[in-house]
């Protein structure tokens, strides 16, 4: 038997219920928020991912799912959803829109990772990006509605923290602290980190290898470094969360694990089992990285299995079951019921019948086990009268109609 890959998920209709419930939610708060939808490539050009993402970042050095084209061409399939709306953002021109720009997006992601609990190869992200403003209120605005999206999911075991890792300004002089902080237990660290002492030093910052967490404890906070514009930009944007009564907590050790974050960046990380649902931030510097007009922005993405996971075990979701089983015996009964179940449906109604020569017996049991809730059985005496009996399912009561689908319609209600 063949089966799935390592790191991949069947998502069964028991559970596409409950995606579906997140999707529809998500959806309904970026139309409240003024975001439309944007759906971009599965692969890209791998040149992107190397210098949207950042090549000294975990994603690019040992995440990305690259491969050769026939045509040559290096190819990936998308780690994460930012770099792929902004070039596409760059590409059809919709600096020229009304600013700022807000879009929306539910994708499938790909990478290379060591597969455990809520961290999966092919996973899903339902994203904002919010791109052409460096105002703090936009920080504001996407963490608020994160925050309800969040809530409407029932996802109240989650708590947000926020940090600013500056810019480029401020973080250089940070950077000269963290190295000269580092840099007498350098030798320690892990080899990845060695390597990225010179090029990127924070990216040590968010290495998940025990060794170096534990050489990370005490390390010079980015706060403490930063400019006057993003200290101002960071009070501003509590001062604001304090306001509407977020609550949040400051954590300096957040870095991110994308090179194109500036300035806030948060998380919204579930407190039971400690995994990140949601996680965000600005990045004003990507458009111009990516060749576009010097454009600040802000964005965020929820992980959609992890969120799926927590609402599991607090609401059970369930497909529909069918408003009425169309029961029959015989030839003629056999075809009344075909007319009569794509009557009821036309009036939109959730009608089934037996396709598969079943015995009566046998209708009634899987009508029972689909969860019908009411089932109405036709035989050759009741075309003759043209009057049938309707069966409550949970109740087991029986109450008589006529054989058309205007008047079985009215006694389902
Ligand atoms: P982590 O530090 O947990 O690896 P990250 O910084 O790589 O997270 P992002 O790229 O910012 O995460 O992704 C945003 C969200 O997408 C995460 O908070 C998480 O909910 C989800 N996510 C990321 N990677 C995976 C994965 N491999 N499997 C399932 N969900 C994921
Ligand atoms: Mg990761």
């Amino acid at each position: 038997m063949i089966q799935r890959p390592k790191g991949t998920k069947d998502i069964l209709p028991e559970e596409a219920c409950t995606w579906q419930y997140i999707e529809d939610n998500s959806k309904r708060i970026f139309g409240q928020y003024g975001f439309t939808e944007i759906r971009v490539p599965v692969f890209e050009h791998t040149e992107l991912f190397q210098r949207g993402v950042g090549d000294t970042t975990d994603v690019v050095q040992k995440e990305m799912y690259t491969f050769e084209d026939k045509g040559g061409r290096s190819i990936t399939l998308r780690p994460e959803g930012t770099a792929g709306v902004v070039r596409a953002y760059i590409e059809n021109g919709m600096a020229s829109l009304p600013s700022p720009v807000k879009l929306w997006y539910n994708m499938a992601m790909y990478r290379y990772e060591n597969v455990q609990k809520g961290r999966y190869r092919e996973f899903h992200q339902i994203g904002a990006e919010l791109i052409g403003t460096s105002s703090y209120e936009a920080d504001v605005e996407i963490i608020c509605m994160a925050k309800r999206m969040l809530d409407t999911l029932e996802m109240n075991t989650v708590k947000l923290n926020i940090n600013s890792i500056g810019c480029p300004e401020c973080r250089a002089q940070y950077q000269e602290a963290l190295k000269d902080w580092i840099r007498p237990n350098l030798d320690r660290y892990c080899e990845t980190c060695k390597s990225r002492f010179d090029k990127n030093p924070m990216r040590i910052l968010d290495c998940k290898e025990k060794i170096c967490k534990d050489l990370n404890e005490g390390a010079p906070a980015i706060l403490d470094y930063l400019c006057d514009d993003c200290k101002n930009h960071f009070e501003n944007v509590k001062a604001t969360l304090d306001k509407l009564k977020i609550e949040y907590k400051i954590d300096s050790r957040i870095v991110r694990g994308l090179d194109y974050y500036t300035k806030t960046v948060f998380e919204f990380v579930d407190e039971e089992n400690g995994l990140t649902v949601l996680a965000g931030g600005r990045y004003d510097g990507l458009v111009k990285e990516l060749d576009g007009q010097d454009t600040p922005a802000i964005g965020f993405a929820m992980g959609v299995e992890r969120v799926a996971d927590l609402l599991t075990k607090k609401v059970k979701l369930s497909n529909p079951t069918p408003e009425v089983y169309v029961a029959q015996i015989g030839q003629e009964p056999n075809i009344f019921a075909t007319l009569l179940v794509e009557d009821l449906r036309s009036k939109n109604i959730y009608a089934q019948k037996d396709i598969t020569a079943k015995s009566l017996k046998a209708q009634f049991k899987y009508a029972d086990r689909i969860g019908a809730k009411y089932v109405i059985t036709i035989g050759d005496d009741e075309l003759k009268s043209g009057l049938a009996k309707l069966k409550n399912m949970s109740t087991g009561e029986e109450i008589e109609t006529g054989l058309n689908a205007d008047e079985i319609a009215d006694k389902l209600k």
